[in-house]
């Protein structure tokens, strides 16, 4: 019964598990598993085919097989230099896929440098100039590209060349299952999860940011509900946690979009906190509560010490008004 306590989201015992193993401490993932540092880039290795790449931006993930390098987003662009290096370092195999979990410039930035030095999944001999095919959901190109007559923010050749808006889209790619999950209106319109199904790898981009409370960018299409619909679809259909047996390590890695490399029990405080935020701030909009009301009241009191952030680009006031006006939008 223990085992079904803390699966289905009994919120102070899979605390209680998890806190001890992951709370302020760096990953014990990353003191296990091999790390090497290409200037201020560090890669580790998370499983023999598998390597995460910090510090370009958002974490850079590495398939590698006998097909070529596959790339879950491509960093920043000042950093394109730097992560070309450190991805090469990995493997020497062709880089053939990029995979943008979002539209961000911290997630697409690389794309055009790191997609030149590949070639695509299928090559087609009358290309002049071939380039790594780049995958995302069909949001991301109308992010990247602009409406006719105005300047884009990114080059064409950073630029999807394959677009989706269906709910999967699956390839078999390097001996592995990989699907790229729909889940937009999380942290913005253009999210997708990508799982590597053979590697039990999945890649959540910006909608697990262990940095801070989650992004809600509503200016772009994120909001509270399908946050916590993705957080709650990771935890019950794609990541398995090492249960039974609990001091075997195991089960499925989680490669958020910033900050360590993590598992099910993580997953489950990020989501447990979410939750608990969101209940306390639908409470006071349901008492007429207006949202300086409900910022002064400080709803995520109880979180602030781990994910709370007073300066920079998305402090606890941001994230609490967002939820405040996502919640309220969809309240009649
Ligand atoms: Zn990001």
């Amino acid at each position: 019964m223990r085992w079904s306590a803390t699966l289905y989201g009994g919120p102070l015992i899979a605390l209680a598990i998890v806190l001890p193993a992951h709370h302020g401490a760096p990953s014990l993932l990353a003191q296990q598993h091999p790390s090497t540092t290409i200037g201020a880039l560090e890669t580790i290795q998370i499983r023999p085919n598998v390597y995460v790449v910090f510090g370009a931006g958002a974490n850079v993930t590495v398939h590698v097989g006998d097909d070529g390098l596959i790339l879950v987003d491509s960093g920043s662009s000042d950093t394109s230099k730097a992560l070309l290096k450190a991805v090469t370092s990995i493997s020497n195999r062709p880089i053939r896929l990029i995979i943008n979990t979002g539209a961000d410039a911290d997630h697409v930035g690389g794309n055009d440098a790191i997609a030149r030095a590949g070639v695509p999944l299928t090559p087609d001999p009358f290309t002049l100039e071939p380039q790594a095919t780049i995958l995302a959901h069909e949001n991301v190109l109308r992010r990247m590209s602009a409406p006719t007559g105005r300047p884009s923010p990114f080059p064409p050749t950073a630029w999807p060349t394959e677009t989706f808006t269906s709910q999967f889209k699956s390839l078999y790619v390097n001996d592995d299952a990989v699907q790229v999950i729909r889940q937009t209106g999380a942290h913005s319109d253009s999210d997708v999860m990508v799982l590597f199904r053979k590697a039990d790898v999945v890649v959540t981009g910006d909608i697990i940011d262990l940095r801070h409370f989650p992004v809600i960018d509503r200016t772009r299409g994120g909001g509270i509900q399908r946050e916590l619909d993705a957080l709650n679809r990771l935890l019950k259909e794609l990541i398995v946690p090492n249960l039974p047996n609990v001091l075997k390590p195991g089960g499925t890695l989680v490669v958020p979009g910033h900050g360590y490399v993590s598992d099910y029990g993580e997953v489950v405080e990020y989501r447990d906190m979410l939750t608990v935020i969101t209940d306390i701030i639908r409470n006071m909009i349901e008492k007429g509560m207006t949202v300086d009301q409900v910022k002064a009241a400080d709803p995520a009191r109880g979180y602030r010490g781990r994910y709370g952030a007073g300066t920079g680009p998305w402090t606890t006031e941001m994230f609490v008004e967002a939820v405040y006006q996502s919640l309220k939008e969809s309240t009649p």
